[in-house]
């Protein structure tokens, strides 16, 4: 049996090596490093796949979401409500923006914002909502969506653990996660279900006007070369990243697929165990892509599965293991510990498991195997 990994991005760079070295020859060659046409044929390739108007290229997940919030013009004071259990991305760029940022609890079985926190925290204030497709799973946009038109909300979608997940609307037509909301993020870091080699990120709208003031704010509030119109930051998706999104593109239904075919395995070998919780697919199967596979260890012993795992060799990950209300640079008065009962329990039970495109059938019988006969 080959070494487990968590992440193994070896064995896909192999099915497209020869493509990516070609194309990176080629951008030596031309040295067309920055805005180069490999940007424009993606950016135009993934409006294509997600079937949204507009793709807008920047340098990483985390600045297409301060780029969405300044985009919408939301202004210090205002309130963003978001959830308590993300990566810490989402709440930074909030803060960041002297926004105020709402941290509301999450759904036991999807792991997604629960829109009835949502609700509860609208104050006069509330002016955008932050939902995050976590692990992969698209969060309940019918209600969220709901709830934003009733309080005239804006949504950000941030889309970086779940490009390629479908959404099924409350008519039955099915749009792709991140094209939803007003606007949609994502993260192009190497591990995500669509990543480059090094660091890279994406907004998708279908509204021409805010697509425009997206553009100039990426590119220093600049539309006419040093004509600075608003103010804005520098944050560009270089031509050699570009050239790796475009090789793997083709291949990421694919790709998510293999993830969801290995979270199957998964589940059928551990959903008997009455002491896990095997992640709950809400709709139907290609709603979920499978960022992570998160199981939930009851009785306490997680943090023992843990231990006994990195003693068999299997790697795996908590993600998170403290709810940002409970950081220290996030902390506010305002919130009450009774309304964070989910995410203060998640904490203590969850558990990823080894999640790529490259998991072989031993592998994961290994992984299972060993944590059934821990798991009583
Ligand atoms: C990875 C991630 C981000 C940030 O993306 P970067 O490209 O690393 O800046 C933001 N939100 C979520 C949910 C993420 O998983």
């Amino acid at each position: 049996m080959k070494k487990i990994q968590m992440v193994d991005l070896k064995g896909q760079f192999l099915g497209i090596k020869n493509q990516v070295n070609s194309s990176f020859e080629q951008i030596l060659e031309n040295t067309a490093f920055i805005n180069g046409p490999e940007v424009h044929h993606f950016q135009s390739e993934l409006e294509a796949y997600l079937g949204v108007k507009h793709v807008i290229p920047c340098a990483n997940g985390t600045d297409a979401l301060q780029i969405a919030m300044m985009g919408l013009g939301l202004k210090p004071g205002d309130e963003v409500i978001t959830t308590d259990f993300t990566f810490a991305a989402t709440v930074e760029v909030i803060a960041l923006l002297n926004l105020t940022p709402v941290l509301v609890d999450v759904d036991a079985e999807s792991f997604n914002i629960n829109p009835k926190a949502i609700e509860a925290a609208i104050t006069p204030k509330t002016k955008a909502i932050v939902p995050v497709h976590l692990f992969g799973q698209s969060a309940d946009m019918n209600a969220i969506l709901e709830i934003a038109e009733k309080y005239n909300l804006f949504v950000i979608e941030d889309n970086a653990q779940a490009i390629g997940a479908n959404h099924y609307a409350k008519d039955g037509q099915v749009s792709k996660t991140g094209g939803i909301g007003h606007v949609g993020t994502t993260s192009f870091f190497p591990s995500k279900n669509l990543g480059c080699y090094g660091d890279g990120g994406a907004l998708f709208t279908n509204d021409d006007q805010l697509a425009h003031r997206l553009r100039g704010i990426v590119n220093h509030g600049m539309y006419e070369r040093y004509h600075h119109d608003v103010v804005g930051v520098n944050s560009r998706l270089d031509s050699l990243q570009a050239a790796v999104l475009r090789a793997k593109l083709p291949h990421l239904d694919e790709y998510n697929a293999a993830r969801r075919a290995a979270a199957k395995k998964y589940s059928a070998a551990l959903s008997q165990n009455k002491n896990l919780i095997t992640p709950k697919i809400i709709e139907s199967d290609d709603t979920h892509v499978f960022h992570q596979y998160t199981l939930r260890v009851m009785n306490g012993q997680r943090d023992a599965l843990i231990k006994h795992l990195q003693a068999q060799d299997i790697p795996c990950g908590i993600y998170y293991p403290i709810p940002l209300h409970k950081q220290k640079a996030y902390l506010d008065d305002r919130y009450h510990e009774k309304d964070f009962a989910v995410t203060n329990q998640l904490v203590k039970e969850v558990i990823a498991l080894p999640m790529h495109t490259e998991l072989e059938d031993d592998q994961i019988n290994y992984i299972t195997q060993t944590i059934n006969d821990f798991i009583k």
